[in-house]
């Protein structure tokens, strides 16, 4: 188990790995060749950046039970894309869009299990279908709500800027089976579900997109969100926990 940040330290962009506070630095990305250059930083004093930059993010809609709110489970994993402009950092804003403030749109956070995909992905079984995945991350799959449900297309919806942090940082070797899901709000818990309540599991999912979309390294797919999220309005604080990974936290704001 690794895990490898993406950060700023002294004005350049550098990637580590994770030992206590300390990272440590290394000469490449980690899904490229790389090995440890000696130099090392402490964690409080570099600003995180997203531990991977996607070219696409696909998440997947209605994927555990207790979050269908009685509409019936669907027979095969529902995916939707995020656009990469959605993808924020540890401790970078989520910002409700002015429009949406002017609307009363419901904004709500939904957290999610992330994959980081390690190698390109086209056509995979569910039998090979971890060995694409490099890492896992705390994902945030942030919706306006009544712009999902009376839109046609989910675009401002699910895709707004800044509505899909991930991060801290990303974790490789995880059960995906069997990782404990917490969303909080100021605090206060509103989603904790494990993993192994998925309706449609990892590999499936990987299976079914893969057959249609080729998954490039870096890319990130959003596994589902699990019960009934909470709205979230400017001044708000966002966390999402995945275990094994760490907490992914970050400010809501309104925009301008
Ligand atoms: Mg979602």
């Amino acid at each position: 188990m690794t895990t490898y940040a993406r950060y700023i330290a002294n004005g350049a962009v550098t990637h580590g790995i994770l030992d206590g506070d300390i990272l440590k630095e290394i000469s490449n990305s980690p899904l490229e060749d790389h090995s440890e250059t000696g130099k090392s930083h402490s964690v409080s004093d570099v600003t995180l950046l997203s531990p991977t930059e996607p070219s696409k993010v696909v998440a997947i809609g209605l994927n555990y039970k207790s979050h269908l709110g009685g509409r019936p489970g669907p027979n095969a994993p529902e995916p939707f894309l995020k656009a990469p402009t959605t993808v924020i950092a540890q401790n970078e804003d989520i910002v409700i869009p002015k429009v949406a403030l002017d609307e009363g749109v419901k904004i709500q956070p939904e957290a999610e299990l992330a994959l980081v995909i390690g190698k390109k992905c086209k056509s995979a079984s569910q039998a090979d279908a971890l060995d694409y995945v490099f890492a896992y991350t705390c994902g945030n799959d942030v919706s306006a709500r009544d712009w999902q449900q009376n839109d046609l297309q989910w675009a401002r919806a699910k895709s707004s800027d800044t509505f899909g942090p991930i991060g801290p940082w990303m974790t490789t070797d995880l059960d995906p089976t069997n990782i404990q899901v917490t969303c909080r709000i100021n605090g206060e818990e509103k989603q904790n579900q494990n993993t192994s309540d998925l309706l449609h599991p990892v590999t499936k999912i990987i299976e079914y997109v893969s057959a249609v979309i080729t998954l490039n390294p870096g890319d990130v797919i959003m596994t589902g969100t699990p019960g009934t999220p909470g709205d979230i309005h400017p001044g708000d604080v966002v966390e999402v926990e995945i275990s094994g990974v760490g907490v992914l936290r970050n400010p809501v704001v309104a925009g301008s």
